[in-house]
């Protein structure tokens, strides 16, 4: 749609290029959510592509995503095969009900940076023990795993001018096995809980998103099903359920049980 209250598209080509930006001032990514509903605040956009960010950068450290790498890219990218986790990247991208052009264009960076509970790469990188670098309006960094960064729904640690530079998944986390478990209420509606699992050494990673309004990460050293589904019960407080019309938080919180349950069994053989 138009966007009727801009006044100017800047592209930055560097870091300094950034300075000054305000609460007016949207970041521009893929632009497939700044595109579809009115923005009355905002006055410019910055056209974040302009900074020509690699997408992908592999070391032996990990996996660096640019905050502008397109989900796409993301999922149709070949990886070191040592890395077991990576099926996850797609079965995530498949948890986002989109039509093609938002497939293609929405990015990894922007689709974190709306802090939606049922945001499709909140999910993949809470399971991953992601870091996410932000360049902030003051010129200094910070570095924040994704619980740390989704505050609230529909909230992120994002200040005026701070920029998402970058998404750093350790390799550490990406040579361990993964299974994701998505429930919603029709068969092409939007996740009400997505469970993704992540084989540790000793036990296993719970992340829970879609489910409650930001996103959980439970460390268990159990690998029984049961005792890791009360473990992560017990972990969330039930006022983060919540609900909508994708789910009531009663059924939310069900549902993570049973999807957690499923999760370690497949886990457990893998
Ligand atoms: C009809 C519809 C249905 C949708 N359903 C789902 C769904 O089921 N699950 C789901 O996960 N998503 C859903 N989305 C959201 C979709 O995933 C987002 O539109 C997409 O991920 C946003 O990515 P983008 O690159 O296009 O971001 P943009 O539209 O470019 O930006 C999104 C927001 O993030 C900010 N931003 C972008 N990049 C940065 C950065 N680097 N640093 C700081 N701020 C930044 C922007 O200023 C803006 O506020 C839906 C969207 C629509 C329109």
């Amino acid at each position: 749609m138009d966007l009727h209250t801009i006044e100017s598209i800047e592209t930055p080509r560097t870091r300094a290029d950034l300075t000054g930006l305000s609460a007016t001032d949207g970041l521009l990514s893929g632009g497939t959510w700044l595109m579809s509903e009115p923005q009355m605040h905002l006055r410019r956009l910055i056209d974040l592509r302009g900074l020509d960010w690699p997408d992908l950068t592999v070391t032996e450290q990990g996996l660096e995503i640019a905050a502008t790498c397109t989900i796409e890219r993301l999922i149709a990218a070949e990886y070191p095969p040592e890395w077991r986790a990576t099926p996850v990247f797609s079965a995530a991208a498949r948890a986002l009900v989109a039509s093609f052009k938002i497939w293609k264009n929405a990015s990894v960076g922007g689709n974190i940076c709306l802090g939606f509970p049922a945001g499709a790469m909140i999910s993949m990188t809470s399971a991953l023990d992601a870091v996410l670098l932000v360049w902030k309006a003051d010129g200094s960094d910070q570095r924040l795993s994704v619980p740390e960064f989704v505050v609230a729904q529909n909230q992120t640690a994002l200040e005026p001018g701070d920029v998402l530079r970058s998404i750093m998944i350790p390799a550490s986390a990406l040579t361990q096995p993964t299974t994701l478990r998505k429930m919603a209420m029709s068969p092409l509606g939007r996740s009400g809980v997505v469970v993704i699992g992540r084989r540790e050494p000793a036990g296993a990673l719970i992340s829970v998103t879609a489910a409650t309004r930001v996103p959980f990460v439970i460390s268990t050293k159990s690998m029984e099903p049961d005792e890791v589904a009360a473990q992560v019960d017990s972990a969330i407080p039930p006022q983060a359920y919540y609900s909508d019309a994708h789910g009531a938080a009663d059924w939310r919180r069900h549902v993570t049980g049973v999807l957690t349950r499923d999760v370690v069994v497949e886990l457990a053989g893998s």
